[in-house]
Protein backbone atom coordinates (compact mmCIF):
# COMPACT_ATOMS: atom_id res chain seq x y z
CA UNK A 1 0.00 0.00 0.00
CA UNK A 2 1.37 3.94 -0.91
CA UNK A 3 0.69 6.49 1.45
CA UNK A 4 0.33 9.68 0.39
CA UNK A 5 3.53 12.22 2.13
CA UNK A 6 2.65 14.56 4.80
CA UNK A 7 3.18 17.50 3.06
CA UNK A 8 4.93 20.84 4.74
CA UNK A 9 5.36 24.77 3.53
CA UNK A 10 7.71 26.60 5.43
CA UNK A 11 7.95 30.22 4.46
CA UNK A 12 10.73 31.98 3.61
CA UNK A 13 14.19 30.31 2.61
CA UNK A 14 16.43 32.70 5.20
CA UNK A 15 18.66 30.32 7.95
CA UNK A 16 15.79 29.59 9.98
CA UNK A 17 13.57 28.37 7.34
CA UNK A 18 16.32 26.00 5.37
CA UNK A 19 17.67 24.79 8.52
CA UNK A 20 13.95 23.76 9.95
CA UNK A 21 13.46 21.89 6.66
CA UNK A 22 17.02 20.25 6.50
CA UNK A 23 16.07 19.32 10.57
CA UNK A 24 12.39 17.84 9.02
CA UNK A 25 13.63 15.74 6.50
CA UNK A 26 16.37 13.90 8.51
CA UNK A 27 13.90 13.42 11.53
CA UNK A 28 13.24 9.60 12.62
CA UNK A 29 9.56 9.01 11.30
CA UNK A 30 7.82 6.18 9.99
CA UNK A 31 6.46 8.02 7.33
CA UNK A 32 7.32 10.23 4.32
CA UNK A 33 7.74 14.00 4.70
CA UNK A 34 7.80 16.13 1.30
CA UNK A 35 9.15 20.08 2.20
CA UNK A 36 8.05 23.02 0.13
CA UNK A 37 9.82 26.12 0.64
CA UNK A 38 8.44 29.73 -0.16
CA UNK A 39 10.71 32.65 -0.61
CA UNK A 40 9.42 36.07 -1.83
CA UNK A 41 12.69 37.09 -2.94
CA UNK A 42 14.35 35.63 -6.38
CA UNK A 43 17.11 33.98 -4.08
CA UNK A 44 17.10 31.85 -1.13
CA UNK A 45 19.68 32.52 2.12
CA UNK A 46 17.52 36.06 3.27
CA UNK A 47 19.36 38.30 5.55
CA UNK A 48 23.02 36.41 5.55
CA UNK A 49 22.97 36.99 1.91
CA UNK A 50 21.10 40.66 1.46
CA UNK A 51 22.18 42.12 4.95
CA UNK A 52 25.81 40.84 6.43
CA UNK A 53 28.26 42.81 4.75
CA UNK A 54 31.07 40.80 2.68
CA UNK A 55 33.72 41.58 5.12
CA UNK A 56 31.73 39.37 7.55
CA UNK A 57 33.36 36.05 5.88
CA UNK A 58 32.84 33.53 8.69
CA UNK A 59 28.96 34.84 8.89
CA UNK A 60 28.31 34.52 5.22
CA UNK A 61 30.35 31.09 4.94
CA UNK A 62 27.12 29.95 6.53
CA UNK A 63 25.53 30.45 2.64
CA UNK A 64 27.74 27.39 2.14
CA UNK A 65 26.37 24.80 4.40
CA UNK A 66 22.67 25.93 3.39
CA UNK A 67 23.42 25.29 -0.43
CA UNK A 68 24.86 21.87 0.48
CA UNK A 69 21.14 21.51 2.30
CA UNK A 70 19.40 22.68 -1.03
CA UNK A 71 21.66 21.02 -3.31
CA UNK A 72 20.14 17.23 -1.70
CA UNK A 73 17.33 17.48 -3.84
CA UNK A 74 14.65 16.43 -1.27
CA UNK A 75 13.63 20.08 -0.71
CA UNK A 76 10.93 22.06 -2.97
CA UNK A 77 12.39 25.79 -3.20
CA UNK A 78 9.68 28.22 -4.84
CA UNK A 79 11.49 31.78 -5.54
CA UNK A 80 9.56 34.98 -6.33
CA UNK A 81 6.47 33.77 -4.43
C1 LIG B 1 23.62 43.91 8.85
C2 LIG B 1 23.43 42.57 9.49
C3 LIG B 1 24.48 41.94 10.09
C4 LIG B 1 24.32 40.70 10.72
N1 LIG B 1 25.39 40.15 11.30
C5 LIG B 1 25.26 38.95 11.90
C6 LIG B 1 26.37 38.33 12.52
O1 LIG B 1 27.46 38.88 12.53
N2 LIG B 1 26.19 37.12 13.12
C7 LIG B 1 24.97 36.50 13.13
O2 LIG B 1 24.87 35.40 13.68
N3 LIG B 1 23.92 37.07 12.54
C8 LIG B 1 24.03 38.28 11.94
N4 LIG B 1 22.97 38.86 11.36
C9 LIG B 1 21.70 38.22 11.53
C10 LIG B 1 21.41 37.13 10.53
O3 LIG B 1 21.34 37.71 9.25
C11 LIG B 1 20.10 36.57 10.99
O4 LIG B 1 20.26 35.99 12.27
C12 LIG B 1 19.54 35.48 10.08
O5 LIG B 1 19.54 35.92 8.74
C13 LIG B 1 18.12 35.18 10.53
O6 LIG B 1 17.61 34.14 9.73
P1 LIG B 1 16.05 33.96 9.52
O7 LIG B 1 15.90 32.79 8.59
O8 LIG B 1 15.36 33.91 10.83
O9 LIG B 1 15.53 35.33 8.86
P2 LIG B 1 15.94 36.02 7.49
O10 LIG B 1 17.39 35.90 7.20
O11 LIG B 1 15.34 37.39 7.58
O12 LIG B 1 15.16 35.18 6.39
C14 LIG B 1 13.77 35.24 6.25
C15 LIG B 1 13.43 34.94 4.79
O13 LIG B 1 12.02 34.83 4.68
C16 LIG B 1 11.58 35.55 3.55
N5 LIG B 1 10.19 35.92 3.79
C17 LIG B 1 9.72 36.71 4.79
N6 LIG B 1 8.37 36.80 4.72
C18 LIG B 1 8.00 36.05 3.64
C19 LIG B 1 6.74 35.75 3.06
N7 LIG B 1 5.58 36.23 3.55
N8 LIG B 1 6.70 34.94 1.96
C20 LIG B 1 7.86 34.44 1.45
N9 LIG B 1 9.08 34.68 1.97
C21 LIG B 1 9.15 35.49 3.05
C22 LIG B 1 12.53 36.73 3.43
O14 LIG B 1 12.57 37.24 2.12
C23 LIG B 1 13.86 36.07 3.84
O15 LIG B 1 14.54 35.50 2.74
C24 LIG B 1 23.07 40.07 10.72
C25 LIG B 1 22.01 40.70 10.08
C26 LIG B 1 22.18 41.93 9.47
C27 LIG B 1 21.02 42.59 8.78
Amino acid sequence: MTTNPFRVAIVGAGPAGIYAADLLTKAERDFEVSIDLFERLPTPFGLVRYGVAPDHPRIKGIINALIKVLDRGDIRLFSNV
